[in-house]
């Protein structure tokens, strides 16, 4: 990994850690999501980055993958628990954070555990950690609080304009896992905990897409073929939200929407559904970018 490469991870992680704690303070009760994920949005780009993905603002029970979509009037719940996942890359290089706020003190606890779960988690990394090793500490720590881990979501490694690379870093203890963190590789370790089943599944609702691949695709209408065109040039495979294209068609939302189905069907976009807890467990999650190099780890997404 060269010097300029490192620039960019480090600059990408100043932008999303001033990003992240900028919405753990403006988020409130009564706010519509909508509103939250377009300031989030516009603040990354102000401090010189690009959205490396929709801002994802899960409530509850949901753990992850709710973006807001064109016109969202639904709003931040009373005494709710929120998840705001955030992404941002400099030419590629990615940054990837997130936080949970409560609005309800009984959920601090599993608050407090899941952040001394990454904290913990964080201390021990270094070139040649089992990957395994991160997953014991975090399924411990959630454990001796009286919490579980969410066993299938998981850390990953992070490569140039790829938010999962390859590398899954679990939250729990996993005997048959002998992968180790690589210097000159960048990570994301993000626990989630539970005091559900500790694991989530697929809701019906769909509110992020990715292109399959960017390479030719043949048989398109007009339609299809610019709205491909537009996401292909404008994201790469990186995830994208139809808010993000709404020009497309002249504000046509009718329009985009349909041609994204068609694009669905042809399977040259996929969706991310919304992961709900499967015992509708309350659910925390914390999240950091680290870089692992020969002689040090750099927690990107901690401003200093
Ligand atoms: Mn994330
Ligand atoms: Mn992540």
């Amino acid at each position: 990994m060269d010097e300029e490469e490192v620039k960019s991870y480090i600059r990408a992680g100043e932008i999303a850690a001033r990003v992240r704690d900028f919405a753990e303070k403006i988020a409130k009760p009564g706010m519509k999501i909508l509103d939250l994920a377009e300031l989030v949005e516009k603040k990354i780009v102000e401090l010189g980055g690009k959205p490396a993905f929709p801002c994802n603002i899960s409530i509850n029970q949901e753990a992850a993958h709710r973006t807001p979509i064109i016109g969202d009037e639904l709003i931040v719940p009373e005494n709710s628990v929120v998840k705001i996942d955030l992404g941002v890359h400099v030419d590629g290089y990615i940054a990837d954070t997130a936080v949970t706020v409560s609005f309800n003190p009984r959920y601090e606890p599993l608050l407090d555990a899941v952040r001394e779960a990454l904290d913990k988690a964080l201390k021990i990394v270094s070139p040649g950690v089992k990957f395994s090793e991160v997953g014991k500490i975090v399924e411990d720590t959630l454990r001796s609080h009286g919490y579980k881990p969410i066993k299938n979501l998981s850390g990953h490694s992070l490569d140039r304009f790829i938010i999962h690379a390859g590398e899954s870093i679990p939250n729990y203890y996993e005997r048959i896992s002998f992968s180790r963190f690589k210097p000159n590789r960048a990570y994301a370790i993000e626990p989630f905990g539970t005091d559900g089943k500790g694991f989530v599944v697929e809701s019906d609702t769909i509110t992020i897409h990715a292109l399959w691949k960017t390479g030719k695709v043949k048989g398109l209408t007009l339609d299809e073929r610019k709205l491909f065109n537009t996401i292909r040039q404008r994201f790469k495979t990186l995830p994208f939200t139809e808010r993000w294209l709404q020009d497309v068609f002249e504000r046509d939302v009718e329009r985009l929407r349909k041609t994204m189905e068609k694009l669905l069907s042809k399977k040259i976009i996929f969706g991310y559904p919304i992961l709900v807890e499967a015992g509708n467990g309350m659910v925390a999650q914390f999240e950091h970018t680290i870089l692992v190099l020969d002689k040090e780890v750099i927690v990107t997404t901690k401003l200093k």
